[in-house]
């Protein structure tokens, strides 16, 4: 995918191929033949720096093979003089190639070559001293030369280089920091402007947004040296297959004039463009639009720049990713707020409704039990005591969902007074047993009185849940015992001998609704909000609930609280 091309190119700019897309130089009107012939050998003459490479490692055959020749000329021909000349042309067209050890090495060789035809009587000792003092100087000259222009132009691009990174690390900066599309949008417009800017035909060049809406484009941001002059701020896509290569191939593609409708050709006139490129901008999977630039100077836009187009694109369209699941985010945690509030106002609000008409139930069925309504039969009476167990179980719900709304939006407040625990341990374990049926909670406390400042309603209800639970929990009849234990801080054990809790339940034990008994013990009614509201109204008082459990041995629950809360 061309997405994943560019990002994993992103993290080096310079190591990139150039897509065949963009290949060279930009076609457009003026860069005829002779201009590119021109071109190409004027870099044909450069120094190359080739010493140590495959095609310098050919040259340097080449070059023996053509000094030799040379030579063999030279001793051959009667016209010596002439011909041993042209062992300059050799040396220095090595030497300028930078073949390096090469030609030191061709040169001595080439000296002494001279020296020996002078010997042999094949050249005048004068024109041979002549040529040995010559090659090295050309030699030497030569490849001084050609090194220091390559020094000079590694230099410049290793300038061009860090002021590329540079530019690239500033403008990834802006565009990630934001979280707004239309700045983000705007920003990759005006980097796009900065990396292109240069003048011509009465203009800057130009950077644009064209958005992808359906299958049209439309022109939403621009920067034009001239101000807006274009008729078209929306247009088919189809009328420029530039931008649907773009698109399709996730790629940086550059516009031709035969790319454009007759409608788009004539826009580009009248705006004295010259040459285009454009970038698509992809957040997640989806085309966002296309990063345009365009120049009005007749030049072409070199591969670096169109890489840079790319790369601002592809962080234009991260940020706009990045940005929209910020969005969404903040969305979705706003609903979820708003849902929470929701069913904090919907449990208070039902509880509180549903209270009123228990209590007269409650009331009714009391004077009923009571006889006050009339004589009630015996199964009536069964009947009424069934009925008024529900009806306290309803009560009871109620209290638990009306007590966690009031948690939830911090409206509990605690009535704190003095009062000895060891009171209130017993009577909330006397009050705990379960509706109906009679079982005996071991109380053990402390012979002095254990005095603490807490809301006793709230503590009552504590205690009462655990004894309550301790009793539920153990089915089989197993005993449930109470400790008070008075230190520091205050402490109520409540331990049973029943099913016990997993390990892996223990995280949802506190939370709201969060019943873990499984298989035949889930029969065991309950709401899964008593242990929440416990822990809860500890912590208001400053104390903390803690849990020991063996499954299938028992659980021990411990209320632990300061003192003066
Ligand atoms: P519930 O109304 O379901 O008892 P609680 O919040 O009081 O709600 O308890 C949450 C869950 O913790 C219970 O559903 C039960 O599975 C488990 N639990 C609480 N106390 C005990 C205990 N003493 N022994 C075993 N499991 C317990």
């Amino acid at each position: 995918m061309g997405a994943d091309r560019t990002g994993r190119s992103g993290t080096n700019a310079r190591t990139w191929v150039a897509p065949n897309a963009i290949g060279g130089d930009y076609p457009h009107a003026g860069s005829g033949a002779l201009l590119r012939l021109t071109r190409s050998l004027a870099r044909g003459l450069e120094p190359q720096g080739l010493a140590g490479t495959r095609r310098g490692i050919v040259l340097t055959a080449f070059a023996i093979l053509a000094y030799l020749a040379v030579f063999l000329a030279d001793v051959l021909s009667p016209a010596a003089i002439t011909i041993g000349s042209l062992s300059y042309v050799v040396v220095l067209v090595t030497a300028w190639t930078l073949a390096g050890r090469t030609t030191v090495a061709l040169t001595i060789v080439a000296v002494g070559l001279r020296l020996l035809a002078s010997l042999l009587g094949e050249l005048a000792p004068v024109t041979a001293l002549a040529q040995a003092t010559g090659i090295p100087v050309i030699a030497f000259v030569a490849y001084t030369g050609a090194r220091n222009i390559l020094v000079a132009r590694r230099s410049r691009e290793a300038t061009q280089e860090v002021a590329e990174l540079h530019f690239l690390l500033k403008t990834t900066q802006t565009l990630l920091a934001n979280l707004d599309l239309d700045t983000i949008i705007g920003d990759a417009v005006r980097a796009t402007a900065m990396l292109i800017a240069r003048g011509g035909a009465g203009g800057t060049a130009r950077a644009a947004f064209h958005q992808l809406e359906g299958n049209r484009l439309r022109i939403v941001d621009d920067l034009d040296g001239r101000g807006p002059t274009y008729r078209h701020s929306d247009y088919p896509l189809e009328w420029n297959r530039a931008a649907v290569t773009a698109i399709e191939s996730g790629r940086v593609a550059t516009v031709t004039q035969q790319d454009l409708s007759p409608e788009l050709q004539e826009l580009a006139r009248q705006g004295g463009w010259s040459g285009g490129a454009l970038a698509p901008v992809r957040a997640g999977d989806h085309i966002h639009g296309l990063l345009v630039a365009t120049l009005r100077d007749r030049s072409a836009f070199t591969v670096g720049e169109l890489h840079l187009l790319e790369v601002i694109a592809y962080t234009a369209g991260l940020a706009i990713g990045n940005a929209q699941l910020l969005n969404r985010q903040r969305q979705q945690t706003d609903a979820v707020a708003a849902l929470d509030e929701a069913k904090s106002e919907f449990l208070r609000l039902a509880s509180h409704e549903l209270r009123a008409p228990l209590t007269v139930i409650s009331g009714y069925l009391s004077l009923l039990a009571e006889g006050a309504l009339g004589e009630v039969n015996p199964q009536a009476a069964k009947a009424l005591a069934l009925v008024n167990t529900k009806a306290r179980e309803m009560r009871q719900l109620l209290d638990q969902l009306l007590d966690a709304a009031r948690i939830e939006d911090s409206s509990l407040f605690l009535k704190k007074e003095p009062v000895d625990l060891r009171e209130l341990v017993a009577q909330a374990a006397a009050d705990a047993s379960p509706l109906g049926e009679e079982r005996d909670v071991e109380v053990t406390v402390p012979d002095k009185p254990v005095v603490v400042t807490v809301d006793p309603e709230r503590i009552r209800t504590i205690v009462g849940n655990l004894v309550g639970n301790a009793l539920k929990y153990s089915p089989g009849g197993q005993p449930v015992r109470a400790r008070v234990e008075a230190g520091e801080r205050v402490m109520v054990h409540v331990s049973d001998a029943g099913i016990g809790i997993a390990a892996e339940d223990m995280p949802r034990l506190f939370t709201p609704f969060g019943r873990v008994a499984r298989g035949d013990d889930s029969r065991i009614p309950g709401t899964g909000l008593g242990l929440y509201l416990s822990r809860e109204l500890a912590r208001l008082h400053g104390g903390e609930i803690e849990v020991a459990s063996t499954p299938g041995r028992g659980s021990t629950f411990t209320l632990e609280l300061p003192r003066e809360a």
